[in-house]
């Protein structure tokens, strides 16, 4: 499943389940006082408490109420910081797994299992997609987007090229290195640069 499509987040059911499976303890201290504590399943053990200045006033459901509030609260920050760490360390191990070596033996099975004519399709039409991608990244760019949807067309456009670079890496294995040509490329590139910045003084 990629990035895009999977479901980053901490969900309130997720919370209640939590609860559900938690031991819970209430004690009311000093007549004015709830005092809450929660096990949860794994161990884990929270408290909250919530006070009154006058015991007149004191309503203990309304403090455990108040009690249950605060430790939901910490358990969506919990339950946050544990999905990120999770996605960091999944993400971590990923690229470590990834050597140049695998990388290679996937690029020729993928040639091998498809054959070259089918994989040079594929390659002129994820640079496709790519160029849709960034089409819409400039065409939204200016607009009034917000965050999210701007961070969609940026994480779009990751993922196109992503594609185009694996497809690029099986076309050297296809039709050669084109380290050569590169170097040539970007050496004249910076000739251009150095004669445009010249120009410019
Ligand atoms: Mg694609």
């Amino acid at each position: 499943m990629d990035l895009l499509t999977r479901n980053n987040t901490v969900t309130q059911e997720q919370i209640d389940r939590l609860w559900e499976t938690a031991k819970v303890e209430v004690t009311t201290a000093y007549d004015k006082c709830t005092v809450m504590t929660v096990k949860l399943e794994n161990g884990f053990i929270l408290s909250a408490s919530s006070a009154c200045v006058d015991p007149a006033n004191y309503d203990p459901e309304l403090g455990a109420q108040i009690c249950r509030r605060k430790i939901e609260d910490k358990l969506w920050e919990l339950e946050g910081y544990c999905l990120q760490k999770q996605l960091f360390e999944e993400r971590a191990a990923a690229q470590n797994d990834m050597t140049a070596e695998r990388e290679g033996a996937i690029l020729e099975a993928a040639i091998e299992t498809w054959g070259e004519r089918a994989q040079i399709g594929m390659a002129v039409e994820e640079m496709s997609e790519l160029t849709k991608a960034l089409c819409k990244y400039l065409r939204f760019q200016n607009g009034d987007l917000d965050c999210d949807a701007a961070a969609l067309l940026r994480c779009a456009v990751l993922e196109e090229m992503a594609d185009v670079g694996i497809m690029l890496n099986q076309m050297a294995l296809i039709f050669g290195d084109p380290t050569e040509q590169e170097i040539y490329k970007l050496e004249r590139l910076e000739q251009r640069i150095n004669r445009d910045k010249k120009g410019e003084e």
